[in-house]
């Protein structure tokens, strides 16, 4: 059989078992190699029996010289009993209630044993595993039994020993097969071990260091390969799709920079610099914006919108929901004053008539810039000459929607911010082929918000008299309508309470239910401060800002996840007073009160995201399965940053002297099998 086969060919795999292995994505022999396993267990080498005292684990192996049934005093147990000896001494092997294994021995057998030694009267192991010889077979030939013996994530229809058996012939079969995919130069450069070699050691390493070796060696290829195919995608977009090129001259850049009314952070000058030069290639930017929550995202966004208005061209901008949308409009209107940019507003709440218009007055050019949510693509929106287009917020980057905007002309300009900081080496594992920018720094003038842990009732003193110093209060809480399933709090109910609470104080409820004109007059009262109180569910996690909201109490904090807190408390400390934090939790467990701690402990978003990343893994923060990026089998994207930091440079290097990876097939062959679906798209992430 060939190394790409399909597994259910394999002899002894039928129907049952292939659908089993299909099940765990297994369908050829290939990918059955490269299913590792989860850990080893060193078993150890075999020793003497003589040697080994009680306490100590071991690998023994012995002759059987006797074969014993009995039944313990009460006769609760059944006892199977093996004696062996090897020359050097005897030991008894004991196997509780497991009557069907004395079928398997017989007197003058070989077999080896591990488990931890104890002496009763004599001296006794029950093995944890064993393994009968053939004739002629060493103890090197134990797959079971002895030294570092793979331990699987077993599919259906398999046990430990059958899978491990399967992958052992396998290899037998084709391991001497696997092509090597990476060029010689890197093998020697990199002091990697040969690609077949590497496979064989992932499963049965003579130690753990060979293990680590072959471990490092497949996890870089596999980063090695999505490098290359990233780079790939972007040299073919590169020289294939034509962009919009934007001048930004000196006049224009001035006569953006003097709309903010503030002095920019070092980092959105150098961000916006960076925007300039991108802005004006030929080809469409691809670019993320990371920046913490409150770090100033919005103005660096308006900087690219302009660039194209002032091009004669036109943006839109895009927020995941209709308040914060709004609030982008706001927020330009106030800054761009009586400037003649022709700003349309494409909200959830248009009659159909009024939104006919707009869509008319977008497709004739006479709007210069769209605001509006994320569904703006999707909709059946036409733009005469759109030239940058925004994504405020994104969070899940695997599902980056943008069908709606090919087909049109030229591609936008692609700027998509984010307040989830992603550490920066994996979203070049992810994104490898979106620019990066990053806003690191926050505007002065900033205090820290100070996260407390409170009781409910202090807490309720504590916002009486902030409030009657004039301060606002966000109370956030995780359900909208109390609920028989979810012991969790709601803000409809907790609306009502805290009106009782707050006599004769406004208190107002948002949620995701009401409709779009209920919500806006809501944010409009809160954000005029008419609003003291705001009780919310998580809509106002993203973007929302309100400089005079100076605390925020969250309830039932067991229930979100690291992330979630850090954005919800990214809404205040946003003015000049020093802001709070309020955690209530009922009841968390041991991991939700670990969360708590590390989320009282540190207001550095990128530390937060790290931790979070541990706990919750790459594949659900980045939503990499709805990406079609496959996950990785020997790397982990957060631990082997050196070596995905080689992996791109070698990567981008060898493309450049191997265009389209020229003389590489078996390479090329790896990278297509990889990413068959997503190669020939070409298109963005
Ligand atoms: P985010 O990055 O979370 O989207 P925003 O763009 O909403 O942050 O900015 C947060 C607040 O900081 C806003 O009130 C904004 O006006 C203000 N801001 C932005 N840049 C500066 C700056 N350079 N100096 C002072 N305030 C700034
Ligand atoms: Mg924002």
């Amino acid at each position: 059989m060939n190394l790409f086969d399909p597994v259910r060919y394999w002899k002894g795999v039928g129907p049952r078992r292939s659908e089993a292995l299909a099940r765990a994505g297994i369908e050829t022999l290939f990918d059955l190699l490269t299913s590792y396993p989860r850990k080893h267990y060193d078993r150890g080498e075999v020793r003497p029996i003589r040697d080994v005292r009680p306490g100590e684990s071991a690998t023994l192996l012995g002759r059987v010289t006797a074969l014993r049934e009995r039944r313990t005093s009460r006769k609760f147990m059944h006892l199977f009993e093996l004696e062996l000896s090897d020359g050097s001494g005897t030991i008894t092997a004991v196997w509780f209630n497991q009557p069907h294994l004395k079928r398997l021995f017989r007197v003058g057998d070989r077999v080896l044993v591990t488990g931890v030694v104890q002496t009763f009267r004599v001296l006794q192991v029950q093995p944890v595993e064993f393994e009968i010889l053939g004739e002629g077979e060493g103890e090197e030939d134990s797959l079971h039994a002895r030294g570092m013996v793979p331990a699987y994530t077993v599919p259906d229809s398999f046990g430990a020993r059958s899978f491990r058996e399967l992958v052992f012939a396998v290899l037998g079969e084709v391991g001497g097969e696997v092509p090597e995919v990476l060029p010689e130069e890197i093998l020697s450069r990199r002091k990697f071990m040969d690609r077949a070699g590497a496979i064989r050691r992932m499963h049965f390493p003579s130690s753990q260091e060979e293990y680590a070796q072959a471990r490092r060696r497949m996890a870089y290829e596999e980063f090695f390969l999505l490098q290359t195919h990233l780079a790939l995608r972007r040299g073919v977009r590169r020289e294939s799709v034509a962009g919009v090129p934007l001048r930004i001259g000196r006049a224009l850049d001035f006569r953006i920079r003097s709309l903010f009314p503030f002095t920019l952070t070092a980092a959105q000058d150098r961000v916006m610099s960076e925007l300039r030069t991108e802005l004006g290639r030929s080809w469409p930017m691809n670019r993320l914006l990371q920046g913490d929550v409150g770090s100033g995202k919005t103005v660096v966004a308006l900087y690219a919108l302009l660039a194209a208005v002032g091009n004669r061209a036109q943006a839109a901008i895009m927020a995941p929901t209709e308040i914060l949308a709004e609030q982008h409009l706001q927020t330009f209107r106030r800054l761009m004053g009586k400037s003649r940019v022709r700003i349309g507003f494409l909200g959830g709440g248009l009659r159909k008539k009024k939104r006919e218009e707009l869509l008319a007055s977008i497709e004739a050019g006479e709007v210069d810039l769209v605001v509006g949510t994320h569904a703006v693509l999707e909709r059946d929106v036409t733009f005469r000459n759109l030239a940058v287009v925004v994504i405020d917020e994104q969070q899940k980057f695997g599902v980056l929607q943008r069908a709606g905007l090919r087909g049109k002309g030229e591609e936008p300009h692609v700027l998509v911010m984010t307040a989830t900081p992603i550490p920066r080496t994996l979203s070049l594992t992810v994104y490898g082929d979106l620019d990066v920018s990053v806003l690191d720094e926050l505007p002065p003038g900033r205090k820290k918000v100070i996260t407390l842990a409170k009781r409910e009732e202090n807490v309720f003193e504590f916002v009486r008299g902030k409030v009657a110093e004039g301060r606002q209060a966000f109370f956030v809480y995780p359900l909208v309508d109390d609920s028989d399933k979810i012991a969790a709090k709601s803000a409809t109910t907790m609306c009502e309470r805290l009106r009782e609470v707050f006599p004769g104080r406004r208190v107002d409820l948002l949620h995701g239910r009401m409709k779009a004109s209920e919500k806006e007059a809501v944010m409009e009262a809160f954000r005029s401060g008419e609003t003291p109180i705001l009780v919310s569910t998580i809509v106002i996690e993203v973007g929302i800002d309100v400089p005079n909201a100076s605390v925020m109490v969250i309830g039932n904090a067991e229930r979100y996840g690291l992330a979630q807190l850090h954005q919800l408390r990214g809404r205040i400390g946003r003015g000049s007073d020093l802001s709070y934090c309020l955690v209530l939790a009922e009841n968390p467990g041991e991991i939700a009160r670990e969360r708590l701690k590390a989320f009282g402990d540190t207001s550095d978003g990128f530390r937060i995201a790290e931790a979070d990343l541990l706990i919750r893994g790459p594949g659900e923060m980045f939503g990499t399965r709805q990406s079609g990026l496959p996950g990785f089998r020997a790397a982990n994207p957060i631990l082997d940053v050196e070596l995905l930091g080689w992996a791109r440079d070698d990567a981008f290097r060898f493309l450049e002297t191997h265009p389209g990876l020229e003389g590489a097939p078996a390479l090329a062959d790896m990278v297509n099998r990889r990413y068959r679906s997503r190669s020939s798209l070409a298109t963005v992430g």
